[in-house]
């Protein structure tokens, strides 16, 4: 009946054959530091309000196509209306999107990298041409290499991330005010990680501005596992992208956690701060071992072990059970591991952890 397995019958695109899909290890261990999630779940009146909503869906109807009353609650937060806002499956598809629209065949993306993997992985899957610009040293964006990589390329889509990941660097507003200004097409600011930085690009968000600020509720809303993202951007660009997404994208059930999750904003924010300085408590131990340690505006912190290679280091914290994320071998950040925060317990075990594999 089955083929063998080295001889598929049928091949995929010759471009896809030839990539190596997105991997982030799951392996069963006791403290889970690697994808960025929020340590906490959300209220439990929340979940006891999404439990009532259950039962009143009406299972045998289409969801609202245009999932409009979760994009006006969206859109209250950020003083925009529903027009404004593009929801989907996460925010990675909310790139997907983009880059369906605005990119493609014949068209370009640029990142600078070291950045989110998935900003040139989506572009590839969506035909999209994809140019790297370099980061400095210290991962900041170097104003000379943005302008050589607009002026040689001419993007159609140029990618930003701020904070970064992996590194979790804020972006300058300064350059980014720049990249805003001088890009030819479509800007994307990725603000994942949005709450935990001092700044946001949405203020530079206007009806003639060909700039979109992406988010999620993957990480600050504690809502990984509903899947949803957002933009806000012109409300031209968002009926454009209305028009590439496949119909009825979002379930009823998502739509209201989506609604509902927004009525515990001040607990969101309340987990957010608790954890900037968690953040400020882990930044400080991590300094005083021998390692090399990035700022961070994000709820996770990238460092690289002096001695001890970033592999092995990872490979003894998984011994011990912990699991981080190893980026030791992707390019531009050779040795490096990236640690996201945990509750404090769970950083207390991770530093333990630490200690042993550095010693
Ligand atoms: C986690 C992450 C996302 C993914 O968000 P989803 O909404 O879960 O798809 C997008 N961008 C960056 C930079 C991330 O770190």
């Amino acid at each position: 009946m089955s083929a063998p397995a080295d001889t598929p019958p049928v091949s995929p695109r010759a471009d896809v054959a030839l990539m190596e899909g997105y991997h982030s290890p799951q392996l069963d261990v006791a403290v889970r530091l690697n994808t960025n999630e929020s340590p906490v779940a959300p209220p439990a009146a929340f979940v006891t309000a999404l439990q009532a909503e259950v039962a009143k869906v009406e299972w045998h109807r289409y969801p609202d196509r245009r999932a409009w009353e979760l994009r006006t609650r969206i859109g209250e937060l950020h003083g925009v209306g529903p027009e404004q806002v593009f929801a989907a499956n996460g925010s990675n598809e909310v790139l997907q999107t983009v880059c369906l629209t605005y990119g493609g065949a014949g068209r370009t993306a640029a990142v600078f990298e070291p950045t989110y993997a998935l900003h040139s992985h989506i572009s590839r899957l969506t035909g999209t041409t994809v140019v790297t610009g370099d980061r400095t040293d210290d991962f900041a964006l170097d104003a000379a290499e943005v302008d050589r990589v607009l002026a040689e390329a001419r993007p159609d889509i140029t990618f930003l991330c701020s904070p970064n990941n992996p590194t979790g660097l804020v972006e300058e507003p300064e350059l980014v005010r720049h990249v805003v200004a001088t890009a030819p097409g479509l800007v994307v600011v990725d603000e994942a990680y949005g709450q935990f930085a001092p700044w946001s690009a949405l203020e530079l968000l206007g009806p003639d501005v060909p700039l979109v600020v992406t988010r999620t509720f993957s990480k600050t809303w504690s809502m990984a596992a509903a899947r949803l993202g957002y933009l806000v951007g012109p409300a031209w660009l968002v009926a454009e992208l209305e028009k590439v997404v496949l119909p009825y994208h979002l379930d009823a059930l998502k739509q209201a956690a989506g609604r509902l999750a927004l009525d515990y904003r001040p607990e969101m924010e309340a987990r957010v701060a608790s954890l900037v300085e968690e953040r400020g408590r882990l930044v400080a131990a991590l300094t005083d071992l021998d390692v090399d340690v990035w700022p961070s505006g994000a709820n996770f912190v990238l460092f690289r072990p002096r001695q001890r290679a970033g592999n092995d280091v990872w490979q003894a914290l998984v011994d011990r059970s912990v699991l981080i994320r190893n980026c030791a071998s992707w390019p531009g950040l050779e040795g490096c591991l990236r640690v996201t925060l945990g509750t404090p317990a769970e950083d207390d075990r991770f530093l333990e952890a630490l200690q042993e594999a550095l010693s």
